[in-house]
């Protein structure tokens, strides 16, 4: 099949001189200059500002303003209509979105349109419903009274402030989204700090906050390196940073943050998470399901399984079935509907897979795939691993990406002690029919997601966040509003 045409719109779009989005508009900068590569042809399709210490103070002194001025004030059902017409043109541009996502990060086509651009619409939708349902409580004071007065007491929720929310590559927009959801439908505002990889969705989603009829200065883009976001989480006026990356990156932040009067800051983080395939389980009734969210976007996906456990009754059935399956694995363009795997995202993180790869070739470790595909662009093959025991150092690095690990085990104490085996606790599935066995092992599984007979799943109605290194805090449900809002007391003597 044949790559799918680029838009008009996309190509005028990519040969924009791209600054930030500042107070409800483009700001062209004369800074330093990055170029965007397409990771499937390491071709450049763009360049981008790196923003500076006074891009960043423009940025929050607007957010600061816009909160202050603007949407604090605006009404929860009008903030809630907002949100819901922002998404309804992410809707209407979906396919442009999708295409800039693809060319930017070589997540394939369909993914882009299905999954990141079409889930940023249901998430957006969801915390939409959530502006008009934020309230606080009444109650009544516990001590007894001394001359007959009378106390009554409530609780009032009242938005942070400015939240800095600093975006990793992988699902720029969708994570961007989740940080403008849960910002805007609090009364919060935002600064956004995409990843310097794949900026430009997240500055095309400001644009349309915009047409939305969204305030200027609600959502801001500053584009940029790690210093970026390094002057947007010091900055006075931010009260809240939302973090989505990697683990030393995060905890680089969360001390800076306690050093900055006890910023609020919440973590979603990496993980090296665990499928606990049990003796019962078909093989061929789970293994498309396991695939599909173990390989999605070529591994790179926080909340993917990169360790499998095996019964040992199962072991050899299971290695020659993934074998099997992964052989069949269509590799190529992102930009051709049929293509299965497409490329890794940028040139850093396939040296860090190559690494990977190099020393699993030289221990003998490879069950299949392993192999870099010669030619432009970030290609490896989606590879299953053997690993000696536990503290194989390939069964302890996060590797983010398509390079899977298998153990087997017998006994399901075996099983959880080798499972909690990390530092990290993001996810983690069983795969099996034996639903009451399934039930006494979940408690004991260290992971801040747990799911039966599927993976890599997430749904706006159910908390999301990781245990451990793997993270601070919970997103979605209504977890998250407690990390957007302030409770204050108030007391009342009668
Ligand atoms: P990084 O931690 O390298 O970067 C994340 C973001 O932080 C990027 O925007 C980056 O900018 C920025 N950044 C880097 N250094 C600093 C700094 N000192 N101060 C402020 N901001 C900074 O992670 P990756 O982008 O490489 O993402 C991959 C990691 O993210 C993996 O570990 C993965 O597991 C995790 N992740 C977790 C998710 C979750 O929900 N738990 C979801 C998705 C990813 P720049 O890119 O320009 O350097």
């Amino acid at each position: 099949m044949s790559e799918v045409q680029i838009l008009e719109s996309v190509q005028i779009f990519l040969q924009r001189q791209h600054g930030h989005f500042i107070h409800g508009q483009h700001l062209e900068v004369d800074r330093q200059r990055l170029a965007l590569i397409n990771p499937a042809t390491e071709q450049t399709v763009a360049h981008i500002a790196i923003g500076n210490q006074q891009d960043v103070d423009e940025a929050v002194e607007s957010a600061q303003d816009a909160f202050i001025n603007a949407w604090a004030d605006t009404s929860p059902y009008e903030r809630g209509q907002k949100l819901n017409k922002l998404a309804d043109l992410i809707e209407f541009y979906a396919e442009e979105l999708a295409q800039l996502e693809t060319l930017t990060t070589g997540k394939l086509i369909h993914l882009a349109r299905h999954l990141e651009v079409a889930q940023s619409v249901v998430f957006l939708r969801y915390f939409a419903g959530w502006a008009t349902k934020v309230h606080g409580q009444t109650m009544q004071p516990s001590l007894p009274s001394m001359n007959g007065e009378k106390y009554t007491a409530y609780t009032i929720r009242q938005p942070v402030g400015v939240v800095a929310g600093i975006v990793p590559w992988n699902f720029s927009l969708m994570i961007g989204c989740w940080k403008i959801g849960s910002a805007l439908t609090t009364g919060c505002t935002i600064v956004l700090k995409p990843s310097e990889f794949t900026t430009l969705s997240l500055l095309r989603v400001a644009e349309l906050a915009i047409e939305a009829g969204i305030p200027k200065g609600v959502i801001n883009v500053v584009t940029g390196t790690g210093e970026t976001g390094q002057y947007l989480i010091n900055s006075k006026h931010v009260k809240k940073i939302s973090f989505t990356g990697s683990v030393p990156t995060g905890i680089a932040i969360a001390k800076q943050a306690m050093t900055n009067d006890l910023t609020r800051v919440s973590l979603e983080l990496g993980g090296k998470n665990a499928a606990a395939i049990l003796a019962d389980a078909n093989l061929d009734e789970i293994l498309p399901n396991l695939l599909q969210a173990t390989f999605v976007h070529q591994g790179q996906v926080c909340a993917a399984p990169e360790r499998f456990f095996v019964h040992q009754s199962k072991y050899d059935e299971f290695t020659q079935k993934i074998t099997a399956a992964l052989q069949h694995f269509k590799i190529g363009s992102p930009l051709d509907e049929s293509t299965m795997f497409g490329p890794l995202s940028n040139k850093a993180h396939f040296e860090k897979i190559k690494h990977f790869l190099d020393i699993a070739q030289q221990n003998d470790q490879i069950i299949c795939g392993g192999r870099v595909i010669q030619g432009a662009g970030y290609f490896v093959e989606p590879t299953l691993l053997k690993v000696r025991d536990v503290d194989d150092p390939l069964f302890i690095e996060e590797t983010f990406g398509p390079v899977v690990d298998v153990i087997p085990f017998e006994s399901d104490e075996e099983l959880i002690s080798m499972m909690n085996h990390s530092r990290f606790g993001l996810t983690a599935s069983i795969w099996s029919n034996d639903l009451s066995k399934a039930l006494r092992l979940i408690p004991q599984i260290e992971a801040g997601s747990v799911w039966v007979n599927m993976h890599t799943f997430l749904d706006p109605a159910v908390p999301f966040g990781g245990v451990k290194a793997s993270g601070l805090g919970r997103e979605f449900s209504d977890a998250f509003i407690e990390d957007y809002t302030e409770l204050k007391s108030v007391m009342i003597r009668y």
